[in-house]
């Protein structure tokens, strides 16, 4: 039994439909007309790619359907104050960066050893590609590599594409609203609802949002709280129409806005944008005020004011009920890993999950599995919270306290320290693994993006110039081989 019906629960839907297709399983999910989904969730990142593909959905199928478009990476401005750095890209990673990207790590570890080498990760990464604006493979100039990439959608209209599809591989579909829980010690037995009455399963998969419904209720649940870090705790979002003379972006735009920052996702028809901010630093109205200001709205404009819980569930699995999506944690969504948290979740789950645990639950593998869901959740955390750290803005006090105030974790005081004192970076970050998630590529991209670098520099040789001389013909050369980005959403719209 699957309550909600939002992308996490109808994610789950297909992805269990599908490995239990050849077992005796009746799925379930329920979702309520009355409490809506969040309606918000419109940027992924490439572990996305790999929910289709298990499912054999082609992006041919299900782009044209949600409005999709690819995305290359997240852009920063106005994040960092230090000059030639007030804007950085954080690019997804592909066998071309491992190419270029050696030149990028050696430079960045000159710099950070007193030489002034170009070390900003959006002079290099893509950079061609993002200023022509090319982002897809073209089919018949084959490359030399694979660029990866994310997705922006549109949420609600993936939501019903997913739902065609849950209900296409046999899943129930119920639309009644949960009024209580019954729970015999940590399991559930049955959940009561308005119209259906009551309801038993063998298992509960709580997709109900942030209201965790039936994990929340568990004896022992636990929350950890994540408000000393992330301060951030609520949005302000609106949705504009596409400016079809500007070309299509193949980025998400995160700008720092006074009190938190604003987004805009570009999708094929009109571009989300939502302003995510701090209460204790700006009132919703004030928020939406600049929000308004910032993309020139006109007063009829509808915008929608949400709140946001920012913390984890200290287990995921208790008993016989799993959560999946926002009853599960939620941290903000700055990196747009909230669907990854997702699939990774119902993907370990699934791996974990044996059909005897419902009579006989075997804590040990619990344990494991919650282990790992919570070190992935604390990873992104960090990787989160060393972009309000590393952020050099002074002219509000939600910057500066965002820098100065908000509580880290050692292992990231370790990873900052390090850098700023030019010690091994890299043997710190192949020792953490994957404790701290994000690949060294990533972690270099946010350090060298924010432009954190000794200040005196001394001259580099003419050896480093022709180095990045190199690089710039590499990419530039291998331009004719990618395709604008409208051209290939046409040609995905054309082949269905
Ligand atoms: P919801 O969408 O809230 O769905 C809850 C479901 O539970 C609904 O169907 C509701 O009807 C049902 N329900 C609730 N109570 C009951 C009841 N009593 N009885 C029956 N049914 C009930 N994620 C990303 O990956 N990328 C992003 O860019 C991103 N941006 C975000 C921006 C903001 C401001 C926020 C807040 C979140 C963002 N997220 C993002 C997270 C993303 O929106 C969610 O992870 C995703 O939408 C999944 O939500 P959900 O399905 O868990 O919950």
């Amino acid at each position: 039994m699957i309550v909600g019906g939002g992308t996490a629960g109808w994610m789950a839907a297909n992805l269990m439909a599908h490995r239990w297709r050849d077992r005796d399983v009746s799925i379930m999910l329920l979702e309520s007309d009355a409490i809506g989904t969040i309606g918000v969730g419109e940027g992924s990142t490439p572990y996305l790619k790999g929910f289709f593909k298990s499912l054999g959905i082609d992006e041919s199928e299900w782009m044209p359907a949600c409005n999709a478009t690819y995305k290359c990476g997240i852009r920063f401005p106005r994040w960092s104050t230090v000059p030639g750095y007030e804007s950085y890209y954080h690019p997804f990673f592909s066998p071309l960066d491992r190419e270029i990207g050696q030149v990028f790590f050696e430079n960045v570890r000159r710099r950070r050893s007193g030489i002034d080498t170009p070390a900003n990760p959006t002079d290099f990464f893509h950079a061609p590609f993002l200023s022509s604006n090319a982002c897809a493979p073209h089919p018949e100039k084959p490359l030399p590599f694979e660029l990866d990439y994310g997705y922006h959608f549109d949420a609600g209209l993936l939501g019903r594409f997913l739902r065609e599809k849950a209900k296409a591989a046999g899943v129930e579909h119920l639309i009644d609203t949960v009024s209580t829980v019954e729970r015999n010690g940590e399991n559930i037995e049955a959940i009561v609802t308005e119209k259906s009455g009551r309801i038993a399963a063998d298992f509960f998969i709580d997709c109900s949002g942030f209201r965790a419904l039936l994990l929340g209720g568990a004896p022992d649940y636990r929350f950890r709280d994540f408000s000393r870090t992330l301060f951030n705790n609520a949005a302000v979002t609106v949705q504009i129409e596409r400016d079809f003379s500007q070309p299509l972006l193949s980025e998400t735009i995160s700008e720092g806005l006074s009190s938190g920052w604003m987004w805009r996702i570009p999708l094929q028809n009109r571009t989300g944008c939502g302003y995510v901010y701090s209460n204790h630093y700006v009132s919703p109205d004030a928020a939406e005020t600049e929000l308004r200001k910032t993309l020139g709205l006109p007063e009829s404009a509808r915008v929608n004011h949400l709140k946001m819980r920012v913390g984890r569930a200290e287990e995921h699995w208790q008993g016989n009920c799993l959560g999946v999506g926002l009853s599960q944690g939620f941290i903000e969504p700055l990196e747009a890993t909230a669907l990854m948290l997702v699939q990774f979740t119902i993907e370990h789950f699934l791996e974990a999950f044996r059909f005897q645990d419902t009579e006989a639950p075997g804590p040990h593998k619990k344990t494991v599995f919650n282990e790992r869901i919570n070190q992935l959740f604390d990873g992104v955390l960090d990787y989160v919270a060393g972009h309000y750290k590393l952020n050099s803005r002074e002219d509000t006090a939600y910057w500066r306290a965002a820098r100065e105030e908000i509580v880290i974790s050692d292992r990231l005081q370790a990873l900052l320290d390090c850098w700023d004192n030019n010690g091994d970076v890299d043997r710190l970050l192949e020792q953490a693994g994957a404790e701290l998630v994000y690949s060294r590529a990533s972690w270099y991209s946010l350090l060298a993006g924010m432009g954190r670098f000794p200040r005196n520099l001394r001259p580099a040789d003419a050896a480093v110039a022709r180095e990045h001389q190199e690089v710039r013909r590499f990419c530039t050369g291998n331009l004719a081989r990618f395709r604008q980005h409208q051209t290939q959403l046409d040609s995905l719209r054309q082949s269905v």
